[in-house]
């Protein structure tokens, strides 16, 4: 696969980086303004009929999110594509690693398209391949490669994936981690020192399973930073630690903080802080249930009439969820609005644009892994479907 070296690719991998500046679309791309979006987006399905199957995430605006034919997290919708072999086109309303990892689980026959290009992930783009390999190549020469299984974040670039699945590892998700990291360690029963897990790309979600579920303390936990020489490591910290850590983050989940808990939790004494586990250890460790969109959104259904809730999770899912349970005291866990930007890439214009350029019978915009990130890929994904417990519930 051809790689961008751009920080945050903000144009998604291996585009012409002229075809989409994120602001235009080749082609007509509806005004934002037009009153008939919403019929034209409409039609277009109808049009379409079972030809098209569109996903969307629970990140997604409203605007979007009513047109979906299934929503839910990452990986129930990579599930969803795949049990949909009869779908021609894979309209999928999230971001571009979760295209690719719808591509990767359908069907060579169909199409995946990723209505605007520049909706990527900046955590996924934190740990890239070239710094990915160059990690391993050091953990080789400080002795410990035969030790470290990898495991990747559903959260990640194919290529990331295609990289555990060529070197014994896995992915996983937010509802799974722990299962994925325990089957992990027990990839490496006799390596020296104890076996070690390289957890990509977020800090967070690694730690706070590894410390707060699996018994591990803070001091087994060391960070990997792909912008120091070394990963700002020595080889002995390396050789000490059991979980190395990639530094990579969500810039949503990363912008909770404590102190922002202890005043709600001030103003009212009955209010429970529910947090997804991409939130900074400080915060998940003030919080009274941690878990993922999925987890988070059972809990709230689940929850009373009249309870009272602070969420840190991405603000589109925290205000529908408000607008859903009038009956609850819903508030979001942080001071400030903030929507992710990439998420918020896919509207109404893009949608229409990218379902009635397929009535027209043009594929724009579509998310190919070619066959040998797809092949590897799959390996690891596999790894994590035949885990036991949780995987079933994402
Ligand atoms: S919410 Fe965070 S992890 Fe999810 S797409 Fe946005 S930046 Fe990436």
């Amino acid at each position: 696969m051809t790689t961008v070296d751009l920080p945050l690719l903000p144009l998604g991998r291996g585009v012409d980086l002229q075809s989409e500046r994120g602001v235009e679309c080749p082609g007509d791309l509806p005004a934002a303004s037009d009153p008939d979006l919403v019929a034209r987006a409409l039609a277009a399905k109808e049009a379409l009929g079972e030809r098209v199957f569109v996903l969307g995430h629970h990140y997604q605006r409203d605007e979007v999110i009513q047109f979906a034919d299934v929503t839910g997290d990452s990986f129930k919708l990579a599930r969803e594509a795949a049990a949909r072999p009869d779908a021609e086109f894979i309209v999928f309303c999230g971001v571009h690693f979760m295209a690719e990892s719808a591509d990767i689980l359908t069907s060579p026959a169909q199409q995946v398209v990723l209505p605007d290009l520049a909706a990527g992930c900046s955590m996924a783009d934190m740990a890239r391949l070239q710094q990915v390999e160059a990690a391993w190549d050091a953990m080789a020469e400080a002795g410990i490669q035969d030790s470290v299984v990898p495991v990747t974040y559903m959260n990640s670039s194919a290529d990331i994936k295609a990289f555990c699945g060529r070197n014994g590892g896995v992915v996983c998700t937010s509802s799974n981690a722990q299962t994925a990291l325990e089957w992990a360690y027990a990839q490496k029963p006799d390596a020296e020192g104890g076996a070690k897990v390289l957890f990509m790309p977020d800090q967070h979600l690694g730690r706070n399973t590894a410390v707060l579920q699996m018994g591990l303390t803070l001091e087994d936990c060391v960070v990997w930073d792909p912008h120091r020489p070394g990963g700002g490591l020595t080889p002995e910290q390396l050789r000490d630690a059991r979980m190395i850590l990639w530094k990579g983050h969500c810039s949503v989940h990363g912008r909770f903080s404590p102190d922002v808990v202890d005043a709600l939790r001030a103003k009212d004494p009955e209010i429970q802080i529910l947090v997804h586990p991409e939130c900074t250890h400080e915060v998940v460790l003030k919080a009274d249930l941690v878990g993922s969109t999925e987890f988070i959104i059972q809990t709230i259904e689940a929850a009373p009439a009249g309870s009272s809730w602070a969420i840190g999770t991405e603000l589109n899912l925290v205000k529908r969820l408000a607008d859903q349970h009038p009956d609850k005291k819903i508030a979001f866990l942080d001071r400030t609005v903030c929507y992710c930007s990439t998420m918020n890439r896919i509207d109404l214009p893009h949608l229409v644009w990218a379902l009635e350029s397929l009535v027209a019978g043009t594929v724009v915009n579509r998310i190919d892994v070619d066959p040998t990130t797809t092949e590897q890929a799959l390996v690891a994904l596999e790894r994590m479907l035949a885990l036991p417990g949780k995987t079933a519930k994402d």
